[in-house]
This record gives structure tokens, C-alpha cells and sequence, in this order.
């Protein structure tokens, strides 16, 4: 059970303080960043509404069903359109969450008593209890978020086979590990992913791109290989359902060589490339992300990255970072300034390659899941440094902008000074 901070509102700037101190940063990108930081709850009238609307719920992920009675939500969509993925609270217990309440028939955020915004709930997709040839539901093929097709490739993270080797704020690889246990194969059906997809692109007008993804598969003659083979498989089923050769799909992947990026580009016309740093400082990662550091390294890592926009070319390759676990410890940076002040300095480094950094707020769990987040203002502060770096190197990634990601805060502000 993680401990709780206690009077943690007196010991850090409240919400309504960092909207003085950052007035160029919208409300609107504060609140929703406070409310991935914290959480969110469902009051009992909240949660009655939301059990009769046709919403998606964790229910229908492909990690398996929650019991109980109640819908849980999977994320929540902002006045501005953005999305929060996940956010529902569950070991974000050291501060309190925010409150979702039902005031007059629509959902509003609260908290201490102070009504927010008002959010929705992401809407089920029309495809999503249809079933494959095969008799899977699709939900549990493909994902979605609002605006996003989600295409994963396979159900397990390798960096898991060897104990110790997971990132520490992890837990899609014990949650990967537990589905194949239960005798769920390691891969999609591809065949079953391409109906799905060709289901979900019918209901028009929803989806902006899709992303691919996959747990790091790293068998092969090289590292990676086998997994730059499958998703070359999943797209040969995938694109003729497409009338396009460049389809607008974001391909968040293990760092691959050049090689592999070629033969990659080649074979599925892909025009966006992610390759997660997690941590953008040495000893941290090697500390955080032993498997990716055991397997490659920080610093090839990196490079992997800054090649891929020679393959890919500039502002079509980013890179995320899990933003605050930096801080964690015994081991993390120390003050929030230190951690600002050297996160910053190695963002700029990624930009001088043409490479921007997207954040996502660190919610904690798998082997972190006792640590602390930092503070409302160290993640505003963190936003607004990336952005600036974004606007100084004239960097633009279209492919993960708030239209068509939305859970970066630094992107999310994007688009105030484009
Ligand atoms: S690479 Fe790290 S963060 Fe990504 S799924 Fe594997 S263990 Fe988790």
C-alpha cells in the first residue's frame, strides 16, 4: 500500500498558484496535467451515469476483464478535444484524487470542493463488439483511444524474460507475462488485427491515424530483428485496406538500426517513427531501464533515435520519456531544480538532431509503485521547457501533436505558439 503524503497541499503550490505563475500556459493544459498527476475518482451519481452511457471501459482492454459491478473509465476527453489516457485512480494515493461528480446530468471534474470542467468519457467504437472470422470481439484485437487507432503487434515486452530486466515504472510487461500464462499467444492474429481495422474504418470521420506498437521482441540474427519481421507481417495484412503507399501511422518501436529502419520504411510506408529514451540521463536509465541498457545501451540508444530522422526525416521522429521518474529514488535526482535544469539541457541535445521529446505524467506502479510524483509546477515547468526547445529547433511532429496524441502536456501546448 503506498504511503500517503501527509497535508500534501500544504507542502506544494496548488493549483490555482501555478496557474499565476505560468499565465502563457492555458488552465485548461494544467488542470488536465494536475489530473493525470493525481487521478481521478467517480462520485456515486458519477458513476451510476457513466454505467448507463456507452462508454469504454477497462473491461474491454486487451489485458483481460475487471470484475465488478461497476464501469471503469479508460480516460477522459477535454473542452479542447485532447484526451487523458488512463487517469482513473488506483495507486495514485499519496495525494487525493480529483472528483468526477455528475452536476445536472453532465460530468464535471471537482476537487476540495471546487468545480473544474466539464469532461466526457471516450464513446465505444462502433466496431467494438463486432466479432472476427475467428469469434474474438475486435475490442479485444484492436484498441482505440477518440481520435487514435491502436495496433499492437504483440502482447508481451521481452525486456520481462529476465528477471530484473523490466523498466521499474512498469507494468505492461507483468501484465503481458500474466495474459500468456493464461494461454493468450505472445502475438496478435494478424489476420484477425486487419479485420478489425477494416471494421473501425467505417465508422468515418473518427479516426485521425493509427499507431502501431509493440512490446520489444529481441530474438532474431540481430537484436530486433524478429520484431521489425512481425511488423512488416501485421502491415502486409493491414495496408491494402488503405488506398495510400504513405499512411498516416505512428510506429512506436524498440530503437532499431539503420538497416532496420530502412527495410522497415521500405516494406510499410510508415511516416512517423517513436523510439522511447524513458530516461534522459545515463546512470538513471541504466538504474530504471535495465533491459533496454543491458540490451543496447544508453547511449546507442540515443543514436538509434538521432539516425532514424535521416531515415524518416526531421520532425517525424520523437521520442517519449516517462516525465518524473527522474525524481524517484534512492538514486533520482534530488531537488526538482537539478532535474529540470539536466532534463532540459539533454532535450535540447535530442533536438539539435532533429529528434523532440514527447512526456507522459509518470503514474506509478509495477516496481516504483511506492514512489512519489513530483509537483504540479516541476511538470508545468518541464511542458513548457520542452515546448520552447520545440520552437527553438523549429521542430513540428505533426504525427504526435495534441490533435492526434493528447497525453503530452508539452505538446499539448504545442500548438499556442505555432
Ligand atoms: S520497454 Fe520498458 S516501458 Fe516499454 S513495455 Fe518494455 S518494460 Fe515496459
Amino acid at each position: 500500500m503506498e504511503t500517503k503524503i501527509e497535508n500534501w497541499r500544504e507542502k506544494e503550490l496548488s493549483i490555482e498558484e501555478v496557474f499565476e505563475k505560468y499565465p502563457e500556459i492555458p488552465k485548461i493544459v494544467i488542470l488536465k496535467t494536475d489530473v493525470h498527476r493525481r487521478g481521478y475518482i467517480l462520485s456515486e451519481k458519477a458513476q451510476d451515469l457513466f454505467n448507463k452511457g456507452d462508454y469504454q471501459s477497462q473491461a474491454d482492454t486487451i489485458f483481460g476483464k475487471k470484475e465488478g459491478e461497476n464501469k471503469i473509465p479508460i480516460g477522459l476527453v477535454f473542452r479542447d478535444g485532447t484526451s487523458l489516457v488512463g487517469g482513473y485512480y488506483t495507486n495514485y494515493g499519496i495525494r487525493d484524487p480529483y472528483v468526477i461528480d455528475d452536476i445536472d446530468g453532465k460530468f464535471f471534474l471537482t476537487d476540495n470542493g471546487k468545480v473544474y470542467e466539464e469532461v466526457e468519457f471516450w464513446r465505444e467504437p462502433d466496431f467494438y463488439r463486432k466479432k472476427t472470422s475467428k469469434g474474438t470481439p475486435m475490442g479485444e484485437v484492436v484498441n482505440v483511444r477518440p481520435q487514435r487507432l491502436n495496433v499492437a503487434i504483440s502482447r508481451v515486452c521481452h525486456f520481462w524474460d529476465k528477471p530484473g530486466e523490466g523498466c521499474k515504472y512498469c507494468n505492461v510487461g507483468i501484465n503481458g507475462i500474466d495474459s500468456v500464462k493464461k494461454g493468450i499467444p505472445d502475438l496478435f492474429d494478424y489476420d484477425e488485427v486487419a479485420e478489425a481495422v477494416a471494421e473501425a474504418v467505417k465508422q468515418k470521420g473518427r479516426y485521425a491515424m493509427i499507431m502501431v506498437t509493440t512490446g520489444s521482441i529481441l530474438t532474431g540474427k540481430k537484436v530486433f530483428d524478429d520484431e521489425v519481421d512481425e511488423i512488416i507481417k501485421a502491415f502486409e495484412k493491414i495496408k491494402p485496406i488503405f488506398k495510400t503507399n504513405d499512411l498516416k501511422v505512428q510506429l512506436i518501436a524498440s530503437a532499431y538500426d539503420k538497416e532496420q529502419l530502412k527495410r522497415l520504411k521500405e516494406a510499410t510506408g510508415i511516416i512517423g517513427y517513436t523510439s522511447d529514451i524513458e530516461v534522459m540521463n545515463k546512470e538513471l536509465f541504466e538504474w530504471i531501464c535495465p533491459g533496454k541498457a543491458a540490451h543496447i545501451g544508453y547511449d546507442e540508444w540515443k543514436k538509434r533515435i538521432f539516425d532514424a530522422v535521416e531515415v524518416f526525416g526531421e520532425g517525424n521522429v520523437n521520442s517519449g520519456i516517462v516525465g518524473g521518474v527522474e525524481l524517484a529514488q534512492p538514486n533520482g535526482f534530488k531537488t526538482e531544480e537539478e532535474a529540470l535544469e539536466k532534463y532540459l539541457a539533454e532535450a535540447e541535445d535530442f533536438a539539435k538532431h532533429g529528434v523532440s521529446i514527447a512526456y507522459i505524467v509518470w503514474g506509478v506502479c509495477g516496481i516504483f509503485h511506492n514512489q512519489v510524483v513530483p509537483s504540479l509546477d516541476y511538470y508545468v515547468a518541464l511542458a513548457k521547457g520542452l515546448n520552447e526547445i520545440n520552437i527553438k529547433y523549429n521542430l513540428k511532429p505533426y504525427f504526435d501533436d495534441y490533435r492526434r496524441c493528447g497525453n503530452h502536456p508539452n505538446t499539448d501546448i504545442g500548438r499556442i505558439y505555432w
